[in-house]
């Protein structure tokens, strides 16, 4: 290790680099047509480098904590001014910023191209963008609604992005742990991610604190069964009523024979379950002259409970329905 060579490398290199010995090598045809040929190639391979901020904001698990590291981030680059507090508007340029980022990355090509007026790539065409501010938003439809201008034209997110998974964890939390229904119309006020909802179901399914604090449903202790599912009675002496449909159904099986739209009416015995259905249209008359089933039971229905079709018949109280168009 006390070698000179290990120490100062050879005399030649001390001096001037004009002044350094040249020596040719000369291969030969040897050289060149030998059996074994080794080409090294040495690559230098450098991954493409994120923004310095973004890297930054990664390590941060939280989107709060993201944006408050961002406005310090840019206080000290003196972008924005310096306070004591940090304020509603530094958190507003900061998350711009943020979000630019993202979209810069991630839907870059079609900035430019809507910035040259241009027309963007085919994934986002059928959301109409708009850029503004530098922000790509969602055109829509919704112009002249009158509603705020974020929810006219949400920002758009990708899917695929670890700071799209911070904000919806952001939106999870404050707003209570809510569910993914919930959760997309809250953030679609601001924000359209695209594939969202399978995004936010899966940030949703993954939370922990939901995850410990699952309720498990518990099925209600239900009251004692009415006495005329208990008591023997005479067939369809009560009897429950239901309608089913619409089916589609011809009226013979000849060629070109219209269809017609019908409904089924099932009449079920509350005491031993014996099933009767009709065949009808929405229009007609439960109880009316058409129906047989009415007619060769008439007078002796002890009650008919309804199972909820309100809307086909005048009225019903309190579960006996009465007849009439
Ligand atoms: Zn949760």
């Amino acid at each position: 290790m006390e070698h000179r060579l290990w120490l100062s490398g050879p005399a030649w290199l001390q001096i001037n680099e004009s002044l350094w010995p040249v020596t040719s090598i000369d291969l030969g045809e040897e050289g060149l047509e030998g059996d074994q040929h080794i080409h090294t190639s040495l690559v230098n391979v450098r991954e493409k480098e994120e923004h310095p901020l973004y890297e930054l904001v990664l390590r941060r698990s939280s989107w709060s904590f993201i944006l408050r590291t961002t406005v310090w981030v840019l206080r000290f680059a003196k972008l924005i001014q310096l306070g004591e507090f940090v304020t509603s508007k530094d958190l507003f340029i900061a998350e711009s910023i943020l979000i630019k980022m993202v979209q810069s990355k991630h839907f870059g090509f079609d900035i430019k191209q809507l910035v040259l007026g241009k027309e963007c790539s085919e994934k986002l065409r059928k959301l109409r963008p708009l850029v503004q501010d530098g922000l790509l938003r969602v055109g829509g439809r919704l112009g002249r609604a009158q509603i705020t201008f974020d929810q006219k034209h949400p920002l758009i997110l990708p899917a695929k992005e670890p700071l799209v998974d911070r904000l919806v964890d952001y939106y999870h939390q404050t707003n209570l742990h809510t569910g993914p229904h919930l959760l997309e119309a809250i953030i679609r006020q601001k924000y359209w991610i695209i594939a969202g909802r399978n995004l936010i179901r899966s940030r949703v399914h993954a939370c922990n604190h939901c995850f410990r604090r699952k309720p498990l449903a518990k099925p209600p202790i239900m009251a004692d069964l009415p006495s005329c599912r208990v008591q023997p009675a005479k067939a369809f002496l009560h009897t429950g009523v239901d309608y089913f449909g619409p089916i589609n159904i011809t009226l013979g099986r000849r060629r070109g024979t219209s269809m017609y739209k019908a409904y089924v009416c099932l009449f079920v015995c509350m005491s031993i379950k014996a099933v009767h259905m009709e065949l009808r249209s929405l229009w007609g008359s439960l109880f009316g002259s058409g129906n047989q089933f009415y007619r060769s039971q008439a007078g002796t229905f002890g009650s008919i409970h309804v199972f909820k079709f309100s809307g086909v018949y005048r009225y019903a109280d309190g579960g006996i329905i009465h007849p009439g168009r």
